[in-house]
């Protein structure tokens, strides 16, 4: 049976955005085409168990969640717009994630098979909440990151480094300053310093590709660096324009082609970051 549950009209979040746990008037119908799967998904674990308004048309096309060509409905919620780029992110999020399997697949694995990725933090829809931590006291408890990479020796399991993954647009070539949140950079230098293991950065550059009427995303590239280049290269830090956030603004020069990271690999950059850490600890901002 095809997912088809509705949202009926006298219900309290009739008018309300669908991921708000809180009642928040929304009067903004957001469309998407999504698989029974992802459509029942999305209702359970990023809407409150609220189904859509309404199920239109089925068409062979990309889910706009899974990523996958499929049978595709398009489904109506009312969604703030806030929430709404949450949602839509999720795509790019799966995209950019497989990217990083896909390449540690295809280029490290078979010359360091030793060398185990795991995720450790994969992508988890979730209903809007307040948080209740400040940020930089999270920064000071938290010990994971994005990937986590051990050496396997005699079924013996070494963490290494940690890997975060930052995904958008942006060609680091064509770009004139790399630009992440100071609570993102203070997570990256938090748990370097909690786990004392360095920390490299890969820049995976998405596209939106059209086959209306849907879209999907595709990964295109992948840039590395380590937090102490990155930070080294900090130009500014400022506020985010129209919003209370602050972001450093880095030199992308900081950044280099994924191909040179079997090099980083092969001479054990992890084992040299790791030293001037534990000499060093990284220092909030
Ligand atoms: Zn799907
Ligand atoms: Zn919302």
């Amino acid at each position: 049976m095809p997912f088809r549950d509705l949202l009926r009209q006298d219900s309290e979040f009739w008018e309300a955005c669908a991921r708000h746990t809180n009642r928040q008037t929304a009067r903004t119908v957001q469309a998407i085409y999504l698989c029974d799967v992802c459509a029942i998904r999305l209702t359970r674990e990023a809407f409150n168990e609220r189904p859509p308004i309404y199920h239109g048309e089925s068409i062979t096309g990309f889910c706009g969640l899974c990523n996958e060509e499929k049978t595709a409905t398009l489904r109506l919620w009312f969604v703030c717009a806030f929430c709404w780029n949450v949602v839509l992110a999720y795509q790019k999020a799966f995209v950019a994630s497989r990217a990083v399997h896909d390449y540690w697949k295809d280029s490290v694995a078979s010359s360091f098979p030793q060398l185990k990725l795991s995720e450790k933090e994969a992508v988890r829809l979730s209903p809007y909440m307040r948080k209740g931590k400040t940020k930089k006291s999270a920064a000071e408890t938290l010990r994971e990151l994005d990937f986590l990479v051990e050496e396997e020796v005699r079924q013996q399991r070494t963490p290494l480094f940690h890997i975060e993954l930052k995904a958008g647009p942006g060609s680091i070539e064509e770009m004139t300053e790399f630009q992440l949140d100071i609570n993102d950079s203070n997570d990256i230098i938090g748990v370097a310093n909690n786990t004392k293991l360095p920390v490299y950065i890969f820049h995976v550059k998405l596209e939106h590709r059209y086959a209306p009427p849907t879209r999907y995303t595709v990964s295109t590239r992948i840039w590395w660096t380590d937090i102490f280049t990155l930070l080294k290269n900090r130009l500014a830090v400022r506020q985010r324009r129209g919003e209370e956030k602050q972001a450093g603004y880095y030199a992308p020069t900081a950044f280099r082609p994924i191909d040179q990271f079997i090099q980083e690999l092969e001479v054990r950059g992890h084992a040299q970051l790791r030293e001037r850490l534990m000499g060093q600890p990284l220092e909030l901002t």
